[in-house]
Formats: C-alpha cells, sequence, structure tokens
C-alpha cells in the first residue's frame, strides 16, 4: 500500500496547520514500512520543512504536480515560474487579481495564520501562483495558455498540470500500489481520480466536499485523517 495525500485540511488541521493529532499514525505507518507520499499546493521548501519535522522520507508532489521529488532526481511537470509571472502580468491587468509575488511575506502571513519563517518558503515558488482575484480569471488565464484552479484561499495560475498528472508520474517512475488518495478539496479531485481508493476529510464544519461526492461514487468519508488510515490501510 501506498497512501498518497494532500496536507492542508488532511494530515495538516485546517485552521491551525498542526500534524500532531496524527503523529501516532505515522509512526505507525513507518513501522509497516508503507510510505505517505505528500501531495501538496506547497513549494518544495515548505514541503521539505514539514518533511524533516514529521521524519518522512518518501517522494512527494509540490505545487499541485508542478513536480514529482524522487530520491535521486525531480521530475518537472510544470512551467517554470517566470513564465508563469509573465502570464500572470497580463491576467492582472485584464481581472485587477493580486498574487503571492504582490504581497509582502506580513501581508501573506496575515491572510494565511502562517509565521513569516514559513510564508518566506512558501514565496519560493516554482512553477505556480497563487492570487486573489474578485472575478472568475479562468477564461483569462486559458487564453492566455494556462490553467487555473481555485484552492480554499486563492486561485492558482500554473501550466498543464494537476495533482492526477503528477501521481501517475509518480507511480510509472517509482512503481508500487494499490494507493489510498486522501483529499478535501476539490483541489484534490485529479489527485483521487489516480488512486484505487479514495478517500475525503471532513472540512472544518463537517461536511465533505460537494464535488469530490459529486465525481466519485466510491468515495469513503472520514472525519479526520487518521481515521481515514485506520479505515483503509491499517484495517483488519
Ligand atoms: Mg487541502
Amino acid at each position: 500500500m501506498i497512501v498518497i495525500t494532500d496536507l492542508d485540511g488532511c494530515l495538516l488541521d485546517a485552521r491551525t496547520y498542526s500534524w500532531e493529532a496524527h503523529r501516532e499514525t505515522l509512526a505507525d505507518l513507518k513501522r509497516r514500512a508503507v510510505p505517505v507520499v505528500f501531495c501538496t499546493s506547497k513549494t518544495r521548501a515548505e514541503t521539505e520543512a514539514l518533511r524533516r519535522e514529521m521524519g518522512n522520507d518518501d517522494p512527494f508532489i509540490v505545487e499541485s504536480g508542478g513536480a514529482v521529488v524522487l530520491r535521486d532526481r525531480t521530475i518537472v511537470l510544470g512551467t517554470p515560474y517566470p513564465e508563469v509571472l509573465f502570464a500572470f502580468d497580463q491576467l492582472k491587468a485584464a481581472t485587477g487579481a493580486r498574487g503571492f509575488s504582490d504581497m509582502t511575506p506580513e501581508e501573506i502571513a496575515a491572510d494565511c495564520g502562517l509565521t513569516i519563517e514559513r510564508v518566506r518558503l512558501a514565496k519560493q515558488r516554482e512553477y505556480d501562483e497563487p492570487f486573489r482575484c474578485a472575478v472568475d480569471p479562468t477564461a483569462q488565464a486559458v487564453a492566455l495558455g494556462f490553467r487555473c484552479s481555485k484552492g480554499g484561499r486563492y486561485w492558482h495560475l500554473h501550466g498543464d498540470t494537476d495533482k492526477g498528472k503528477a501521481v501517475r508520474a509518480l507511480l510509472r517512475a517509482a512503481g508500487g500500489g494499490p494507493t489510498v488518495g486522501i483529499g478535501d478539496s476539490m483541489l484534490d479531485l485529479h489527485l483521487l481520480e489516480a488512486t484505487d481508493v479514495r478517500c475525503a476529510i471532513a472540512r472544518p464544519d463537517g461536511t465533505h466536499d460537494e464535488v469530490l461526492e459529486a465525481n466519485f461514487p466510491d468515495l469513503r468519508r472520514f472525519s479526520n485523517w487518521s481515521e481515514a488510515i485506520l479505515g483503509t490501510v491499517l484495517s483488519p
């Protein structure tokens, strides 16, 4: 079994970003040599800091499928950040969007409830620009030859990448399976499409994402990350 999991709202608490509640479960998975692959919209710098904290040394996927980081190499799937920013400048002119690159670390910290140190890591972007936008920017993004996704707080502008493509690239390169996918929002739609077992974690209000529910008749609903692991990987 391989666990492929989103971080925010899944392994990390949606409000506090803490993974403390799942320390025992992670240790259990490690004892059983079950890989836990992080598949996140976070940057490589942010994800590496979290992996160090948690003692995770499995491959991982960053910036919503921008790159797959294996032990000995990195598979780049995303469009380089300078090209994304070049397109973002045009998107900005058309929509009034405001991106991570326009915001100070203090502004982002206040927005996301992250420490300044974590924001510095979050600003080290390689393939994807998060931004605020009052209107739906999808049409402009597509006209520029890019893709747009909607996350919790931000829109994201990026090349032709998604978490599902990255999961498939990782499995092709590293082998393995069967896979258990864990997500909490429509940003995880393609992640769950690419895994054998699909788990949705409840949002802070206790409900599950409607897009995930509508797309997967076999979706398994859980109230938190450890419960999903216990219900799938560690179940007798
Ligand atoms: Mg999430």
